[in-house]
């Protein structure tokens, strides 16, 4: 229809007509990739909005995870250091319990890998990162992929060379004959129970198993360094979801 018109224009050299013509076919044009573009901009508006949930609920699970381990090791390390106080004189014993005998034998134990969201895995795999347009949210999910890879290098690290104590040292720490009463996070963290033993006479009289048990105290203090990291930017980045998302906890 255009078409004929304007071939119609031409053949009578109607110049303004003309003009006229290739001006509707220009502003069409442009409002059509207008539409377009704002079609696109809702439906990645849409998508945005499925894609913070969805870490949300990652952020929430991945948390929960965290955390639970971060103060399992906390609380190791915090037993290792009373250890520590004990054998340097400082607090007034002369003993160490079972609870913090397990902690000696839990020391060279840093098995709790780095979480990583699925929904960051997805947004960065589908080049998706994009839809995302809350800055603060995008910056801190920047911050935990490095904080992820930066753990990835050190992990190795603190692991070589940490000694398994029960292992080296079976006249100090002596394991109980039945899993009964083995260590568990539940048994350990929940019930605070364990009968793993330890000969405070021994542990004071050799220097080998008070070196290496410092050494894997420092191992350990590195490892709840790197997980209190993690653990800490997964909260920071909830606290912005929830601000994006305007949900109150
Ligand atoms: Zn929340």
């Amino acid at each position: 229809m255009i078409l004929r018109r304007f071939t119609k224009h031409v053949t009578d050299q109607n110049w303004f007509a003309v003009g006229l013509d290739v001006i509707v076919v220009i502003v069409g044009i442009f409002l059509g990739t207008q539409v377009t573009a704002q079609f696109e901009y809702n439906k990645e508006r849409v998508q945005e909005k499925l894609y913070i949930e969805r870490l949300h609920e990652d952020a929430v699970d991945a948390y929960e995870i965290t955390n639970i381990n971060t103060d399992y090791r906390q609380f190791h390390l915090d037993n290792l250091n009373e250890i520590m106080r004990t054998l340097n004189e400082e607090n007034g014993r002369s003993d160490i319990t079972n609870l913090e005998c397990n902690s000696i034998y839990e020391s060279h134990i840093y098995a709790d890998p780095s979480v990583a969201l699925p929904t960051i895995t997805e947004l960065f795999s589908s080049g998706r990162i994009s839809y995302i347009l809350d800055e603060a949210i995008k910056a801190k999910i920047s911050e935990y992929q490095i904080a992820l890879d930066a753990s990835s290098d050190v992990t190795f690290e603190i692991q070589v060379g940490a000694t398994i104590m029960s292992h080296q040292y079976p006249d100090v720490i002596t394991m109980p004959m039945s899993l009964e009463g083995f260590s568990t996070i539940e048994r350990i963290a929940v019930q605070g129970a364990t009968t793993i033993s330890c000969d405070y006479e021994n542990v004071m009289s050799n220097k080998a198993f008070k070196n290496d048990m410092v050494a894997n105290a420092h191992r350990l203090s590195a490892h709840v360094r790197r997980m209190r990291i993690e653990t800490d930017l997964i909260a920071e980045l909830h606290a912005l979801i929830d601000a994006n998302l305007g949900v109150t906890h």
